[in-house]
Parts: C-alpha cells; sequence; structure tokens
C-alpha cells in the first residue's frame, strides 16, 4: 500500500509512521513537510491513501483537502488528522470527500489500521454506487435501439443548453424529424425489419452532425436534433437540409431495399418560443404542417405559422358548437340552361355565420371538420336542409308544371359510413322531395378507396331515381374507368378549365374536349365558374349544357334565391297562394 503522510511537524510524522509498522498493514510511506510538496507528490503519482494533518504551515487542511479531491482518483482515500477535536470541522473535513477524521493523540496502530482499512471499504464503495448511478443515469437517458439519446436525455439536454444561451446569446434551434410511412414498413416487411431501419437512420443522421450537436430518438419513427451556433441565425437550415438530404439514398433492409421520406420541422429558441415546451410543440406544429404540405420537406415554425394554427384553434373549438347553435346556412347558386339560360336547378352551398368572424365559406371550416370527424354530420344537416327547401320551391312552382333539380355535394366521410343509402333514403321521405329533383355532387377523390363497393352503393340509390354528377372534373383522377363504374348522369367541368379556356389554343382544344367527351358520352355537361358572356358563349357553342357562375349569380341566402328565381316565375294569382 502506498501512502503520502503531509504533516509539517517531524515528530508527529514519526509517531505516525511507527504506529504504522505496528500495525498488519504492509505500506510504503512518503513524507511531506507541507502542503506544497505533498499536493506536489499526490500530482506526479498514485497514492492508495494520504494522511493529511489539518494545520500546515502554508495552507489550512480543507483547502488542501479540496486541491486532493480534484486532482486525485476516485481510488485514493484521504484520512485527516488533527490536534483537536473539533466535532463541526470533522464534518466539514468529510463533506469535502476526506474518509476519516482523527485526533493525533488518539493515533495508535489499531486505529490507524483500522481507519485506513475501513476508509479503503468505504472508497470503493462509493465508487461502485457511482459508477452504477452513471449506469442507471445512461439507461434511464437513452434509447436501447439506436443508442441514441431518448426523449427524457434529450428534455435535460434542452433545459441545459436554454440556460446556456440565456447567457451567452447564442442561436439555438430543434429539428423535428419523423419517418413518412414507417407504420407501413412495419406492417409489411415486419417490426424487426423496422427497427433495423430505424437504427440505420439514426447512424445516417449522426453522421451528418458537427460535435455538441445533439440527436435524440424521441420514441417511435420521430428523431430531434438540437443545434446551437454562436454565429449564424440560420444555420438551422443547412443543417435540415443536410438531414433531409440523408434520405434520398436507399435503405439496405435485408433482402428488401426501401426508400423513405422525412418530415421536418423546425423551431427557433425565441421570445415565442422561450422554453423546451414551447420550443418542441413548434417544432411539432411545424413538423405536422411539412406533413400536410405533401410529406418528405422542410417547414419552419414562423409568426405566419403560428397566426394560421391559432385561427384553426379557434374555428376548431366553435365549430364543434355551430351544428347545434344552428350558425350553418345553407345558399343557392342558380344553374342555367346553356341555350336559354333559364333556371334548370341550383347547387347548394353551405356557409358559416360565425358568432364573431361573420360569413365564413366551406373552404375554410369543411377541411377542419373533415379532421374533427364533424364532416358526415354536417353533409346530411345540409341534405335534408337542400331537399326541405326544394321540395317548398317545387310546391310553388307546381301550377307552373316547371321543375329543377336541387344538387347537394356529398363528402368522403358521408359516402364512406356505408349508411348513404338510409339517409338518402331518410331526407327524401322527411321532406317529400321527388328523388329525380335531387343530384348528389361527388369527387372522385371520395370513391378511390373500394370503388366497387362504393359502385354497388352509388347504384342502389340511383335506381331510386337520384342522378349523380362528378365534379370538378378534370382536375382529379379523371379515369375513364370510373365514368365506367360508376352511375354518372352529369360531369362537373372545373372552373379553372372555364377561367383559362382563352389563355392558349392547347387550353381551348382541351376545353372543347371535355365538352366532347360529356356529349359523346351522353352525359349532361355543367360549366362552373362562368365569370363572362364570352365565356358563356363559347361554352354553349361546345354543345355544353348547363351553365353555372357569377356571370349569372353567386350563391345566395333562401330568400334572395326565391325573390330572384322562383316569385318571378308565378304569375300573380300565384304568388298570392
Ligand atoms: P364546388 O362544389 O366546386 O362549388 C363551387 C364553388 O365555386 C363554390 O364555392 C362557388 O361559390 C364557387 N363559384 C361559383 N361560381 C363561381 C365563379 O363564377 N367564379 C369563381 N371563381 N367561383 C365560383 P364555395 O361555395 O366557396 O364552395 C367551395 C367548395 O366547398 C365547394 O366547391 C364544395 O367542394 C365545398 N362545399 C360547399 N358546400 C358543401 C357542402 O354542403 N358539402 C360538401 N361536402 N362540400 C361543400
Ligand atoms: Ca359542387
Ligand atoms: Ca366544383
Amino acid at each position: 500500500m502506498d501512502l503520502l503522510l503531509i504533516d509539517d511537524d517531524e515528530v508527529d510524522r514519526t509517531a505516525i509512521i511507527r504506529a504504522l509498522r505496528q500495525s498488519k498493514l504492509t505500506f510504503n510511506v512518503v513524507e511531506a513537510n507541507c502542503a506544497f510538496d505533498g499536493l506536489n507528490l499526490a500530482l506526479e503519482r498514485h497514492f492508495d491513501g494520504i494522511l493529511l494533518d489539518y494545520l500546515l504551515p502554508d495552507a489550512n487542511g480543507l483547502e488542501v483537502l479540496i486541491k486532493l479531491n480534484a486532482m486525485t482518483q476516485d481510488q485514493t482515500v484521504v484520512v485527516m488528522l488533527s490536534r483537536y477535536e473539533d466535532e463541526k470541522l470533522a464534518q466539514r473535513c468529510i463533506e469535502l470527500g476526506a474518509q476519516d477524521f482523527l485526533l493525533k493523540d488518539e493515533v495508535n496502530s489499531r486505529i490507524l489500521t483500522r481507519a485506513i482499512r475501513y476508509a479503503k471499504q468505504r472508497s470503493s464503495m462509493a465508487l461502485a454506487l457511482r459508477n452504477s448511478h452513471q449506469k442507471l443515469k445512461e439507461l434511464a437517458e437513452h434509447d436501447s435501439l439506436t443508442k441514441l439519446v431518448n426523449r427524457y436525455g434529450f428534455e435535460l439536454c434542452l433545459n441545459r443548453a436554454i440556460a446556456r444561451v440565456k447567457r451567452s446569446n447564442d442561436f439555438l434551434a430543434v429539428i423535428l424529424l419523423d419517418l413518412d410511412d414507417f407504420k407501413a414498413i412495419n406492417d409489411t416487411l415486419g417490426h424487426q425489419v423496422g427497427d433495423t431501419l430505424l437504427v440505420q437512420v439514426a447512424s445516417r443522421l449522426n453522421d451528418l452532425l458537427r460535435d455538441g450537436d445533439v440527436l435524440a430518438r424521441l420514441g417511435g419513427d420521430e428523431f430531434v436534433v438540437l443545434v446551437t451556433d454562436d454565429e449564424h441565425q440560420y444555420f438551422p437550415m443547412i443543417v435540415a437540409n443536410r438531414l433531409l438530404k440523408a434520405f434520398e439514398e436507399i435503405f439496405c433492409l435485408g433482402d428488401n431495399d426501401v426508400f423513405i421520406g422525412a418530415s421536418i420541422g423546425v423551431a427557433f429558441y425565441n421570445e415565442a418560443a422561450s422554453n423546451s415546451e414551447e420550443l418542441m410543440k413548434s417544432a411539432d406544429i411545424a413538423m405536422y404542417r411539412a406533413k400536410k404540405m405533401g410529406r418528405n420537406q422542410i417547414q419552419f415554425y414562423s409568426e405566419a405559422l403560428d397566426k394560421e394554427v391559432r385561427y384553426r384553434n379557434h374555428i376548431e373549438s366553435s365549430l364543434r358548437m355551430a351544428l347545434k347553435r344552428n350558425e350553418f346556412k345553407v345558399f343557392y347558386q342558380v344553374q342555367v340552361n346553356a341555350k336559354t339560360h333559364q333556371l334548370v336547378g341550383m347547387e347548394a352551398l353551405i356557409r358559416w355565420q360565425h358568432p364573431t368572424d361573420g360569413i365564413i365559406g366551406p373552404d375554410q371550416f369543411l377541411p377542419i371538420a373533415v379532421e374533427i370527424g364533424l364532416m358526415a354530420e354536417i353533409g346530411d344537416w345540409v341534405l335534408e336542409q337542400a331537399c326541405a327547401q326544394a321540395q317548398r320551391w317545387l310546391t310553388q312552382l307546381l301550377p307552373t308544371g316547371l321543375t329543377f333539380t336541387i344538387a347537394v355535394n356529398l363528402s368522403a366521410s358521408q359516402i364512406d359510413n356505408g349508411r348513404l343509402f338510409d339517409k338518402i333514403v331518410h331526407a327524401l321521405q322527411l321532406t317529400g322531395l321527388p328523388p329525380s329533383a335531387l343530384e348528389l355532387e361527388i369527387t372522385e377523390n371520395c370513391l378511390i378507396e373500394d370503388p366497387h363497393e362504393h359502385a354497388k352503393e352509388l347504384d342502389k340509390i340511383a335506381q331510386l331515381g337520384v342522378r349523380f354528377a362528378l365534379d370538378d372534373f378534370g382536375t382529379g383522377f379523371s379515369s375513364l374507368e370510373h365514368i365506367k363504374l360508376f352511375p354518372i348522369s352529369v360531369l362537373k367541368i372545373d372552373k379553372s378549365f372555364i377561367a383559362s379556356y382563352d389563355k392558349d389554343e392547347k387550353d381551348t382544344r382541351l376545353l372543347t374536349a371535355l365538352f366532347n367527351f360529356a356529349h359523346g358520352f351522353n352525359v349532361i355537361s355543367v360549366a362552373e365558374g362562368v365569370e363572362t358572356m364570352q365565356q358563356a358563349e363559347f361554352c354553349t357553342s361546345r354543345h355544353c349544357t348547363v351553365l353555372q357562375g357569377y356571370l349569372f349569380s353567386p350563391p345566395l341566402d333562401a330568400m334572395t334565391f326565391e325573390a330572384k328565381y322562383i316569385l318571378p316565375l308565378l304569375t300573380p294569382t300565384q304568388v298570392r297562394m
């Protein structure tokens, strides 16, 4: 055992060495008579134990103790020696890392042996404890699959980094990355392959980062990178681009090679996101936007995005109450015969009379209604309202012998839930509207999944005498297969074709071809979004059957529509009835 004895008093040193000799310890002792020499010796070589006098000419024992602790290995034990009994001092020494505190007068071979032995044991126990604590900490803060920092570990890093940049004014950002379609890989190739992919992704990302950047796996297929920089505010964009590029190369997973994309959201530490929670939330919002915008891309959390999210939340919360509070209105837009410009029908279009924001158009709230699962309910409501209104107008027009069709838009949620037939029958029975007066507008997107099942359901409804119109024709798949498969009687040519038909010759020929197609297929064609007389005349000259658009009228509330289009068809006596 190698021991260092630091004591300025030669007599004391001799006494201690004598006591040691009488003990059963085999040891080697090196002596130092001041703190300076003692510290130097401890720095030069390793000692198993240090016996340290509290009172030294050039320093007090506590200072020496602190320095010794800072420079010696954990395995070195320090026993403090003092001439005076002092409980408080003894305690302080233990706190500062001494393993024992002995009175010089009491030092004899037995006490010294025991002290050194015990101290040695205590020290190795403390070391073991520290090691296992370190291991536990590692386990708690790391992900076992990828060996990256986990969510908990990342939070600690982020909080520490935020505290740092608050002082240094460095730039800090988090880059959140979520794999696109990871679930499909798991589902089709199995979880083991999924795990292999995650490990490969982790290592690819890791290779791209600088020292000091923190890469973590938050769980599932979600990764996050913490980057700080003292110079460049926009460096996270560079990093994010680099990360996205990592997905351009194929991943080799045993027998399968797959391409996988990633959606990335970036949020900067600033006033808007000034703590770890806000920052992570912002990155999450940006990442979801990247998903929504078509995946495999980067989105940054910005003030505009923030506004959008707030507005969306505002709409979402009031949307849930809107039906109950009777805030929806159905507007009607006239459809006219292309040749005579006489009324042949109207399209029902929903509006929302928002309690604080005024009238809101369907494009602003229907997508949200779809997301929060309210669309089917809203769609059913429109259907009943429109059927009831149309039946009232048909009744009014009865003496004239005139009729029309009411067109109602259907959403995918109404078509998918397998209850469409019952709903239609119910609406017709409830309102008394003849089936032949009802036209249901559907888009191809609604029918893509399970087209054969949907065709059966639509056929059943068509058997009732209800017509189907294919809305926004020309913008989606425009599959001829679909037109054959579904009972379509009307093609609504999308307004973008009408708007741009005279841009160049190709556009003109395209619109002509669309009308020819409808004509040849023997279905009614409706030109949507007709705004000018030239457009109307062109459509009519190309066999278009029905026109709809601002040229004739914007969508109107029921009362205005009635005053403008229904009442003028009646003679004065009929109006009075
Ligand atoms: P859509 O079915 O294509 O309806 C036509 C849209 O074009 C309407 O917008 C209408 O106001 C607008 N429009 C009419 N004439 C013109 C014109 O001359 N020029 C231009 N630029 N636009 C014109 P709106 O009312 O804002 O409705 C937007 C979309 O919301 C509708 O597109 C439809 O997809 C959906 N929607 C509206 N009401 C309902 C509903 O009750 N149920 C479902 N499922 N969807 C609805
Ligand atoms: Ca429509
Ligand atoms: Ca349309």
